[in-house]
């Protein structure tokens, strides 16, 4: 059981500075109550690494299916499981919520069958199991966080010598041309002279926009060996 207290703190009395707020799409934070007094928040908190394995999932779902999985809740304060006990009595006794200790996570209001089985499928890889019932039944949408996802370390960034010239050619037209390979490829425009001159000078994409970068790297792939 991987649920429970961590950094000192108690069940839904976890400061939401120490929390990392979920913002992607489909992640819409259910209010359930105006009231100071009901403890609800202004977003989905979760624990950072809990946050991060959930991110990770939903980005997943998303690449697979171009859609994206409902998030309603996470952390749950001490004073909205009061609230939600005065609900419905089958809710955690207040102070023993997983919600209070920021791993968990309510999918949304409901979840289509699909989307069900497919959190069921790829949700434990994540660290994420079901704890309500089965599909339709009573908080079939919550899922607890067990603390096992690890995310995958980025490659190592290859160390590639891409020195390049930019030369005009006595056809009217500049080239760029790589210094490893000697392959050429025409620069199709004097704006794009220009972002190939300030990559080069900076030699790296300092203050240029992902955009600018990008056809800079178009250039860079046309000259690879
Ligand atoms: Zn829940």
């Amino acid at each position: 059981m991987v649920n429970g207290p961590w950094g000192g703190y108690s069940n839904g009395r976890i400061p939401t500075e120490v929390l990392t707020r979920i913002q992607y799409q489909g992640v819409n934070y259910w209010v359930w109550s105006t009231n100071p007094a009901d403890g609800a928040l202004d977003g989905v908190y979760l624990e950072p690494s809990c946050a991060v394995a959930l991110l990770a999932m939903l980005k997943l779902y998303h690449d697979q299916t171009g859609d994206y999985l409902p998030v309603n809740e996470g952390y749950r304060t001490y004073d909205g499981q009061v609230y939600w006990k005065k609900q419905d009595s089958r809710n955690a006794t207040p102070g023993q919520s997983n919600h209070g200790w920021a791993k968990a996570v309510d999918m949304g209001d409901t979840l289509t069958l699909a989307q069900y089985n497919w959190i069921h499928a790829n949700g434990p890889a994540f660290g994420f199991t079901p704890l309500g019932g089965a599909f339709g039944q009573y908080d079939y949408i919550h899922y607890d966080y067990s603390g096992t996802y690890n995310p995958p370390t980025p490659p190592a960034e290859e160390e590639e010598d891409m020195s390049y010239s930019i030369v005009p050619s006595s056809d009217g037209n500049i080239y760029v041309c790589s210094l490893v390979t000697g392959i050429n490829a025409r620069v199709g425009s004097p704006y794009h002279v220009g972002l190939l001159q300030r990559y080069k000078k900076n030699n790296s994409n300092d203050n240029m926009l992902a955009a600018e970068i990008s056809i800079v790297q178009g250039y860079l792939t046309a000259i690879r060996p």
